[in-house]
């Protein structure tokens, strides 16, 4: 594989698709010895064909809001590939929404999704509606015009959607309300269901607790573990509030929390109570740091900056990507971290990533990461297909089982000579290899 052709060529074709090219460029370098080490995807152009989207749908949604006034957004779905599976990934409602973010996490998807050993292909979709401070009504009404375009792609065997940032339990009601009305069947077309209409025990916390269940095993290889330790995390949204239960549980002190205005600092801890009380802020749509600060007196609000300056052992971003730069890894360093977990997609800048592989940090890759919420989403479909229910016992078994084995594969094809494992490098090998050999098995299509 000529890497930096491909790479020239797509940055050609797609111009300012900052996201998606530095995608792209993250996967191929670290797949390039393998590619060159079997001819055989050189010649079937498997690169060539992965880097590109099997077919993208843009779509305009016109709504009312609550004045009667027309809002036009942006609507998309990225099919990206489906050679083991479905296409499946989550809906984004954000207004930095764009093509260049959407193709990112749709390529990102692909090896997430055959990381978690489940047959999933990989997609996403979204759109630049903002929900923050919209009524439910305005909510759903959008969400209702979102899925009369999107309903003639997608299908339980076709295209799975699921949540992302600004899409919850809520949205996926009205959209899958919507979907159902239109295709005139009851099936399993989403993910994240309600539990009284086809979800699955454990998703809400699934991107969380499989995060949390992956940075053990990271700490396991080091013969640590969590307990005792002190987590900043980013955030504090479904993936961040996840994170943050299951880190309590197993002994650690979570002590930040953010948001777009800036973060909370709590050396006391995040817990109990007080995550009882982000999630009231958050149900009611509010900003929810700033008011933290203000309920707990022994927490501080600093604005306009990212947690990844105060001391911890072990730092999660949670929030969205390239949220933690290079200035960020550097702090980190300095100030003794152990190891990082990118929970949120992307959650590292290249340099940064860069930073964590040179002093030998333990850095877990989001793809790898944070796969659990999609594994129990394919656990989700398991479930419709069977139209039985597991227990939350079940469910989260199989959830650490499958993060263990997601470690195991990333630690087979990532271990270096010195014995640092680069999870980067085996997060990608791995994801790659089953979608390469099962697109070469298909022939030129
Ligand atoms: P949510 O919308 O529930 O939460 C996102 C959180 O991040 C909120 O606290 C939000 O603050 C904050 N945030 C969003 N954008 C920014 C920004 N530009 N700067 C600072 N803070 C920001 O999303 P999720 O928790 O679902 O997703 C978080 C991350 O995890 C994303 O990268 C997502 O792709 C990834 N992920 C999610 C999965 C899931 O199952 N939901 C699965 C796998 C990955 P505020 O609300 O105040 O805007």
């Amino acid at each position: 594989m000529n890497l930096n052709n491909i790479m020239n060529d797509l940055e050609k074709k797609h111009p300012g698709e900052s996201e998606y090219l530095q995608a792209v460029r993250e996967v191929l370098e670290s797949i390039n010895e393998v590619v060159n080490e079997n001819p055989q995807f050189d010649s079937a152009k498997i690169i060539e064909r992965l880097v590109e989207p099997d077919r993208i749908l843009m779509f305009k949604v016109s709504w009312l809001d609550d004045n009667g006034d027309v809002q036009v957004n942006l609507g998309y779905r990225v099919q990206f590939n489906n050679a083991i599976g479905p296409y499946k990934g989550g809906l984004r409602l954000h207004p930095s929404v764009n093509l260049s973010i959407l193709k990112f996490l749709g390529f990102e998807q692909i090896f997430k999704n055959s990381l978690t050993t489940l047959p999933m292909g990989g997609a996403k979709g979204g759109s630049d509606f903002n929900p923050k401070g919209k009524s439910d009504n305005e909510i759903m009404r959008f969400c209702q015009a979102f899925m009369l375009e999107l309903w003639k792609l997608i299908g339980p065997e076709t295209d799975v959607p699921a949540g992302d940032i600004g899409v919850g339990g809520k949205e996926i009601g009205y959209l899958f309300g919507m979907y159902k009305k239109l295709a005139r069947e009851n099936t399993g077309v989403l993910t994240g269901k309600g539990l009284g209409w086809g979800g699955s025990l454990v998703r809400p916390e699934a991107t969380g607790f499989g995060g949390v269940y992956f940075t053990k095993e990271m700490l396991k290889t080091k013969g640590d573990s969590f307990e005792g330790k002190t987590v900043t995390i980013s955030g504090f949204g479904n993936v961040a509030w996840g994170v943050a239960l299951k880190l309590n549980e197993l002994g650690a002190k979570v002590v930040t929390i953010s948001g777009p205005d800036g973060y909370v600092y709590d050396p006391e801890g995040i817990s109990g109570e007080k995550v009882d009380y982000l999630l009231e802020l958050r149900a009611s749509n509010q900003d929810i740091v700033a008011p933290y600060a203000e309920e707990f007196p022994e927490a501080t609000f600093v604005p306009g900056k990212h947690p990844w300056e105060v001391k911890c052992d072990i730092a999660m971003p949670c929030a969205t990507q390239n949220e933690l730069n290079g200035e960020d890894a550097a702090n980190l360093i300095k100030n003794g971290v152990q190891a990082v977990a990118e929970v949120s997609n992307m959650g590292c800048t290249p340099e940064a990533v860069k930073a964590f592989h040179n002093n030998k940090i333990p850095f877990g890759p989001g793809k790898a990461v944070n796969a659990g919420g999609v594994a129990v989403s394919g656990l989700e479909m398991t479930q419709n297909s069977m139209k039985l229910n597991w227990s939350a016992e079940e469910v989260d078994a199989k959830l650490h089982q499958i993060m263990t084995s997601i470690h195991e594969a990333a630690v087979k094809y990532g271990t270096e000579e010195d014995g640092y494992i680069n999870y980067v490098k085996g997060a990608n090998i791995a994801g790659f290899l089953k979608v390469a050999n099962a697109m070469l098995d298909q022939g030129v299509i």
